[in-house]
């Protein structure tokens, strides 16, 4: 017999992330992870943590990471907000800026936490569906909504926006909150972070998971106007004071202020994602052009699943999404070239075996 307490109880689907294996022996292309390790100046950060300090609540608005990433852009501190992970800034985000009863827009192919969010929140959305070759289309986000939110660039598919695509998102939304989830722009995409200027109804989203190998410290920023920073400032502290702790304050500074090994990591992924893109363009798949540290690719004449299935077998973790219209494609994120030589050899030969 169901207990009487039973219809309280909430019932959500959530969100699944790509899996992580316990074997030490993967080589792990699944959760857009950087194969390099953080800078050695966050080495160093966490060999100057005093353990005793641990006692103590760290500064509940991570005051010196805030000073340090503002300095970094060219904003003032009272226009940086940062939170536990991007996605703890996303939620926030929804949270502070989509309280209107009309739809928030995002594109029916993107980040799958989008929607979930929506759910816990109650929070109504339509997704405008991109185009065949997984471009969004800016005339779907004319029309009256309670908000817009997409990746620049885009996942799973990688495809970058420039500049004039952004403004004209903005121009013909003035009266909306537009998040840009730049979680792969230093990957070489266009940054909106210059628009804040411009437009004050803009936030733009950034993470140290991705470009800055720190996914296990969980570090995510909000740059925005003051009013919007404020407003997530009282919802966090509505929420939960305290996102992030000290040791993540400390290492986040400082990776922020080692820009010369930020920019050499990122040169050698976009090289190698560059390198295996037209690897894999000969090997007959078809790969959309990747602004970020994944590839996203298809090949029609083979199942999709079948090849993650084997690669899989062979301890190479790769992202399949059995959702639709990408359910024959595959995203794979960018790892040493080591790695990808061995992705690359191990596709070979699953092809070969077709034959
Ligand atoms: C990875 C990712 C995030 C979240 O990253 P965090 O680890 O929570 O900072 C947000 N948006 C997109 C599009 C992502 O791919």
């Amino acid at each position: 017999m169901t207990k009487p307490w039973f219809k309280n109880l909430r019932q959500i689907e959530p969100y699944v992330p790509g899996e992580q294996s316990k074997n030490e022996n993967i080589i792990k292309l699944n959760a857009n992870e950087n194969p390099y390790p953080p800078s050695p100046q966050v080495m160093q950060a966490l060999r100057e943590i005093r353990p005793e300090n641990l006692s103590l609540y760290p500064n509940s608005n991570a005051q010196k990471l805030v000073d340090a990433i503002a300095q970094y852009h060219g904003v003032k501190s009272s226009q940086v907000f940062v939170g536990n992970g991007s996605d703890d800034v996303i939620a926030l985000s929804f949270m502070a800026f989509f309280n209107s009863d009309k739809p928030i827009l995002f594109p029916d192919i993107t980040y799958s936490f989008y929607p979930v969010w929506c759910r816990l929140f109650n929070i109504p959305y339509e997704t405008p569906k991109v185009d065949d070759n997984f471009k969004i289309i800016p005339s779907d986000y004319y029309k009256p909504n309670g908000g817009v939110i997409f990746p620049n660039p885009n996942a799973p598919t990688g495809i970058g926006e420039g500049k004039e695509f952004i403004k004209d998102i903005l121009n013909h939304n003035p009266d909306s909150i537009v998040i840009v989830d730049e979680a792969y722009v230093d990957f070489g995409c266009y940054s909106s972070i210059e628009l804040l200027k411009e437009y004050d109804n803009l936030l733009v989203v950034q993470t140290f998971s991705k470009s800055r190998s720190m996914a296990g410290m969980r570090i995510g920023a909000a740059i925005g106007n003051e009013e919007l920073i404020g407003v997530l400032n009282a919802v966090k502290n509505s929420y939960n004071s305290y996102t992030l702790d000290s040791v993540a304050i400390e290492c986040g500074s400082a990776a922020v202020n080692d820009d010369e090994y930020f920019k050499s990591t990122l040169l050698k992924i976009s090289s190698t994602r560059d390198r295996v893109s037209d690897i894999f363009k000969k090997m007959g798949f078809t790969v959309y052009p990747s602004q970020s540290n994944f590839i996203f690719v298809t090949k029609n004449d083979i199942s999709a699943k079948a090849l993650f299935e084997y690669l899989k077998s062979k301890n190479i973790f790769i992202r399949y999404f059995n959702l639709p219209r990408i359910d024959n494609h595959l995203r794979i994120t960018i790892g040493t070239d080591e790695q990808m030589d061995t992705l690359i050899k191990e596709t070979e030969n699953y092809l070969n075996g077709l034959k």
